[in-house]
């Protein structure tokens, strides 16, 4: 526990009690007292007007320090299973290209058990210095812990931009460390640029109801954090022959550290459907006509060896279950393949599926906006075109007919 009370200085006012949002201290015989439950969120010290709350050497507000004294971009790691997310190495290869702009480094904490092969992967993606936490205390990711060496490990390196993935873990972190840390964090980016000369992070996201897209920035504390979605940004091919530092930490969380025990894991019986990974993806939207009418674009998504997505409209009305969605507010997905079956192409879908490489719409509006992003329109009623598809992919392209 890094916060101390300095009790000469401290005067009993309660003033650090009422602004603990999570009842981690009390005023005792006069004095304020530190309990278990204690974050080190670092809000009381802010509060006390004796300065008697003491972090331990530990930053409580960034701009104290001034901007200057922070520099490079760390980007947290994250790794499922030992293997590194896709958004990991997304937002290595985007980091990689804002920190020549900056003239600084790339570095990338990685923590989990048995982790450190991956420390080379990232190091390939476009990573110069690696921050590897390998310990069996770290194999599940347990907020409280991974908080803490975060949290630990910024302050030692005070970098200037701290990048995180928007998954479940990304988002669970990435927010207590920037409470913790007195700065902003912006999330569910789109885009991330850089404005040099002021060395401000542009950090763009949908906004109201996604009617506009707002650039936020952070100008005055350190570091600048985002979460920015999976897909949204380029995954860099690897180069094997790149050179990096691996720096081995030690993982000093004990199990005081763990405000939760894991007991088991057991893995849904369902499998979602990964459509970011995906590189053929069928989407139907409200055109398709109903759920009756889906397992037909299952078919041609079998066939051509991908998954099924969806519209919103069709999400909405019950005909496919939300994990398959793609938008703004589904899936963004990048595959080689995106074929829109029935889907208008309003703005909210386009957001999730613009940058596919090769994009085919079917829809029998030739005015349809989905027509305007496509490579290959096809005018026409979705319950002829799929199935002429379906039969003309078995009748020519199977058994090495073509
Ligand atoms: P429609 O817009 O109704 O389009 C149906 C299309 O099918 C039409 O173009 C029609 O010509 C065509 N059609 C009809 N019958 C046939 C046929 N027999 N054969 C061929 N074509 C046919 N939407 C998303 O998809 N993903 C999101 O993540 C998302 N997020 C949103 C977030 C916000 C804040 C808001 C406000 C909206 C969001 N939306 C999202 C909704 C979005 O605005 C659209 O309403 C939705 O994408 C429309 O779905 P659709 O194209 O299937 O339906």
């Amino acid at each position: 526990m890094n916060l101390k009370v300095i009790l000469d200085k401290c005067d009993g006012c309660g003033l650090c009690a009422q602004s603990c949002p999570f009842g981690g201290i009390v005023v005792e015989g006069g004095k304020a007292k530190v309990l278990d439950v204690c974050t080190e969120c670092g809000i009381c010290p802010e509060s006390c007007p004796t300065k008697a709350l003491d972090m331990g050497g530990v930053a409580v507000g960034p701009a104290e320090q001034g901007t200057a004294a922070y520099r490079h971009i760390l980007i947290f790691a994250e790794q499922r299973d030992l293997k590194l997310t896709r958004v990991a190495k997304q937002l290595v290869g985007k980091a990689r290209d804002l920190a020549n702009l900056l003239g600084v480094k790339v570095k990338a904490a990685l923590l989990g058990k048995g982790v450190e092969p991956l420390a080379q992967e990232l190091v390939a993606v476009g990573a110069d210095v690696v921050f590897l936490y390998d310990d069996p205390k770290l194999a599940n990711y347990q907020t409280d812990a991974y908080t803490k060496v975060m949290f630990e490990l910024i302050n030692a390196e005070k970098p200037e931009i701290v990048l995180f993935g928007a998954t479940h873990i990304g988002r669970d972190l990435a927010p207590r460390l920037a409470q913790r840390l007195a700065t902003g964090l912006t999330a569910d980016c789109t885009e991330l640029e850089i404005d040099e000369g002021e060395r401000l992070l542009l950090q763009t996201r949908p906004a109201f109801g996604g009617n506009i897209m707002a650039t936020i920035t952070c100008p005055e504390h350190r570091p600048q954090m985002a979460t920015v979605r999976p897909g949204v940004l380029r995954e860099p091919d690897p180069d094997p022959s790149r050179r990096g530092e691996v720096v081995v930490k030690a993982v000093k969380v004990t199990d005081a550290d763990f405000g939760t025990v894991v007991l088991q894991i057991i893995k849904a019986a369902k499998q979602a459907v990964n459509l970011e990974d995906a590189e053929i993806i069928v989407s139907g939207g409200r055109g398709v006509g109903g759920p009756d009418k889906f397992p037909l674009l299952e078919e041609l998504a079998g066939l051509l060896g991908g998954v099924v997505g969806a519209s919103r409209a069709a999400v909405d009305s019950g005909w496919i279950s939300h994990d398959h969605q793609v938008g703004q507010t589904g899936k963004t997905v990048r595959p080689k393949l995106y074929i829109a079956c029935g889907i208008s192409g309003a703005v909210q879908h386009q957001a999730g599926m613009k940058d596919a490489s090769c994009i085919v719409a079917i829809n029998k509006d030739p005015l349809a906006p989905i027509f305007q992003l496509a490579d290959y329109g096809i005018v026409g009623d979705v319950k002829e075109i799929v199935p002429a598809m379906v039969a003309e992919i078995k009748a020519n392209w199977m058994e090495g007919k073509l």
